[in-house]
């Protein structure tokens, strides 16, 4: 991998990059600390924005004198958002009505937020939860995530016509490819300036950290872990000498040995918990196996049990490991709904390697 040598923008700056992008840094509390969002010359003047920030006062305070320098009130013809996580989409909506323009995003991202933000399926938790043999509603009362959402997405954005995979997005000066990539969100877009060489990733492709792929009750994806691994293995077509500009960290060449060194994570990953599974474990056993080196509580807790799961049910789709019941006999793949029939009133489902059970 080859950085961009440019010095990345300070909270709530501009670097211009090639073609006229603007690379502009907002703050994201946490270990994040930062999101790259674009601004991209419009085809005929303006601008589009690519991703919004946190719905966080901070994050409005930073966009203020940015909107002023751009004159984004009047030049923003529109606003792209990646995917629905709220460093990306929270700042749509107050952006959107500010600049008088609606959001461009893929139809599975919009819903993805909109069922998230109304907390819609509340009612698969428990089931959710019996499934997998954790305490999934507790889980997300001492995360405080439906509180912690809400709190940084500022609200619905008006939706314009959605993005779609292999669409041609010629809005902008440079046209850009669209590919939409389940497993770290449903329907994330990413953003392909082919002769320009400039690969707008999103979450989907990070410089330093793998993307958080989970399994959650609130979710789309049946299998996010599988949709992922599939995701890495399509983003080998991008050519070597891309200029990929992720959402966080910096700017780099050299897509072909992250991805080498993602898959080399995520199978390291695969073995361990293989291994692990030579006896009957909890999802919570595996939790900790790949995450209980740190005690875990809260938000941190929630996305290794999300995370944790994901791994599991991929491996379950394989068929490299099986879900037991009470008296540790492999149930059947295809059961759907309430498990407690089959696993055992109040006993929680175990899982094997199958060639252990
Ligand atoms: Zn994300």
């Amino acid at each position: 991998m080859e950085w961009l040598p440019t010095l990345p923008p300070a909270h709530g700056e501009v670097v211009e990059l090639e073609h006229g992008l603007q690379w502009i840094r907002l703050p994201v509390p946490g270990y994040l600390d930062h999101i790259n969002v674009w601004l991209a010359p419009g085809n005929h003047g303006g601008w589009w924005l690519v991703d919004t920030g946190l719905g966080l006062p901070v994050v409005r305070e930073a966009w203020r004198p940015l909107l002023a320098r751009y004159g984004l009130a009047t030049s923003l013809r529109g606003i792209l958002v990646t995917h629905h996580h709220p460093d990306h989409f929270g700042m749509a909506s107050w952006l959107a009505e500010y600049c008088g323009v609606s959001v461009t995003m893929s139809v599975g991202a919009f819903a993805a937020g909109a069922r998230v933000f109304q907390n819609a399926h509340a009612e698969r938790i428990p089931v959710f939860g019996e499934q997998w043999g954790v305490d999934y509603p507790r889980l997300l009362q001492d995360a405080r995530a439906g509180h912690v959402l809400r709190s940084v997405v500022g609200g619905l954005p008006p939706l314009a016509t959605p993005l779609a995979d292999g669409d041609s997005f010629t809005g902008t000066a440079l046209p850009f490819a669209v590919s939409l990539h389940d497993g770290h969100a449903e329907g994330h877009a990413c953003l392909h300036a082919a002769a320009a060489g400039l690969f707008i990733a999103g979450d989907e492709l990070l410089p330093t950290i793998s993307s958080n792929v989970s399994l959650y009750p609130q979710g789309g994806l049946d299998d996010p872990m599988g949709s992922h691994l599939t995701s890495l293995r399509r983003l080998r077509e991008l050519p070597a000498s891309t200029l990929v500009l992720p959402a966080h960290g910096r700017p780099f060449r050299g897509a072909h040995a992250r991805l080498d060194a993602l898959e080399a994570e995520h199978a390291g990953r695969f073995d361990q918990l293989l291994e692990f599974a030579r006896a009957p474990r909890t999802a919570i056993d595996f939790a900790n196996c790949l995450f209980g080196h740190r005690p875990l509580e809260g938000m941190n807790l929630l996305l290794a049990t999300g995370e944790t799961l994901a791994h599991v049910r991929y491996l379950l789709g394989t068929g490299a490991v099986l879900r037991l019941n009470a008296a540790d006999e492999p149930i059947e793949k295809a059961l759907e709904g309430r498990l407690s029939a089959y696993v055992g009133a109040g006993a929680v489902p175990r899982f094997v390697r199958a060639d252990c059970a």
